[in-house]
């Protein structure tokens, strides 16, 4: 039988040495190991991705222009990138800019 527990471990060093830390800025719970002495958001997928993901979905979203493209190189669901994209300065309008690059 498998009974559902809320176990965490440390993301640095994957010991479960740890102890809750109170929050953060943004009211997420944060947790310290007693190992190495790290202090972070051990869940923060519960209430997101964090902005670095996002920064790098919305990249390999501009290189693949395929939201299929980010899910399958970051496992990260489409609806989600899509709203992000949406949410960020960049979208499929186009712009009165001309377009003209060389070099690299
Ligand atoms: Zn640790």
């Amino acid at each position: 039988m498998i009974t559902e527990t809320h176990t965490y471990s440390c993301t640095k060093c994957g010991s479960s040495n740890i102890v809750r830390n109170g929050r953060n800025r943004y009211g997420n719970q944060q947790y310290l190991c007693k190992d190495c002495r790290c202090c972070r958001v051990l869940n923060p997928k519960e209430l997101g991705y964090s902005a670095e993901e996002r920064e790098e979905a919305l990249r390999v979203y501009q290189e693949r222009s395929s939201l299929r493209g980010v899910e399958r190189a970051l496992g990260i669901s489409r609806p989600t990138v899509s709203a992000w994209i949406k949410k960020s300065s960049f979208s499929s309008t186009v712009s009165s800019e001309s377009s003209s690059g060389s070099g690299g």
